[in-house]
């Protein structure tokens, strides 16, 4: 296979990891999902096409560690993500919240470029099983 044809191959890829998950995706989710066939730097560059393409952002997690995730109205260089990201506490997930977020004025000289909120505790699947620990 011929170089052009196998960065297409794994640009399906990825975007194929990406639909399937339901939470946001680091490194070495893809890396897994991947078996380790593709160098870290590949991954990255696609990743990187995709977020300038508008279809992925990126998301930082409370230790600034990176994860993705799809975007749903992004057009290329404009993206509209001001979302809340959600940090399960126990399965570890990073899940995109897609209510509105209002973030509140900010004071005179501020100028808001992105916003990035994260809050963490239970994802649904937890607190079930958590209830039904607590139920036994
Ligand atoms: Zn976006
Ligand atoms: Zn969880
Ligand atoms: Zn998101």
């Amino acid at each position: 296979m011929d170089r052009q044809r196998r960065n297409t191959r794994t640009k399906q890829l990825i975007m194929a990891i990406l639909s399937d998950s339901s939470s946001a995706l680091c490194y070495e989710d893809f890396d897994r999902q991947l078996s380790g066939k593709m160098d870290k730097a590949t991954v990255y560059r696609i990743l990187q096409g995709f977020c300038e393409d508008g279809k992925v952002h990126k998301i930082a997690d409370e230790n600034g560690k990176t994860y993705y995730a799809l975007c749903h109205h992004c057009r290329s260089g404009n993206h509209d993500d001001n979302h809340l990201h959600f940090r399960c506490i126990r399965c570890r997930t990073i899940s995109c919240i897609y209510e509105p977020l209002v973030i509140p004025p900010l004071p005179a000289g501020y100028r808001m470029m992105d916003a990035n909120c994260l809050v963490s505790g239970h994802c649904p699947n937890c607190f079930n099983e958590i209830a039904g620990y607590e139920k036994k």
